[in-house]
């Protein structure tokens, strides 16, 4: 079961209406079950410090795609950097959002860069013979597993 900010309300003592704001910019979500392992005593624990927002996620610095997967996307939500490699984005979240994700901006509601035409996929894969792996990224396995 995944938590929203209704249900965060009920353990958290931090000011819930600046983490709304940082949500407006990066999309919250954690399962029941990560939030259970949380010491909500400790402001520092590091199980929250992964999943519950920051205001300093609102700092002006960084970039939205620090490893350049735009540049290796050759159709949307397939990337192919190595040869053999490729990478499909089949899903736009994940089951926990951590805070310091690389891939923080496909999170966000105005972006789209999930698959959104799978049989140009498949055709591309099967072109490309020299494809002999494809990996699910994590925000891909919590759609696969259900
Ligand atoms: S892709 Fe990985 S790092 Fe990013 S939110 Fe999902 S589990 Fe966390």
């Amino acid at each position: 079961m995944t938590t929203t900010y209704g249900h965060l309300s009920q353990v958290l003592n931090d000011d819930l209406n600046n983490l709304k704001n940082v949500e407006g910019h990066f999309p919250f979500k954690a399962t029941e079950y990560y939030l259970s392992l949380i010491d909500w005593s400790d402001p520092s624990d590091p199980l929250r410090r992964i999943v519950i927002p920051s205001q300093g996620e609102l700092a002006p610095w960084g970039v939205a795609d620090p490893s350049r997967e735009h540049r290796y996307t050759v159709l949307p939500g397939l990337e192919h950097k190595y040869p053999t490699t490729a990478l499909l984005l089949v899903s736009d979240t994940c089951a926990s959002i951590c805070r310091y994700c690389f891939r923080k901006r496909i999170f966000q509601r105005e972006v789209k860069e999930k698959i959104s035409d799978l049989d140009a996929v498949m055709a591309y894969l099967r072109s490309h013979q020299e494809i002999t792996n494809v990996l699910l990224p994590p925000q891909s396995r919590s759609v696969v597993d259900g």
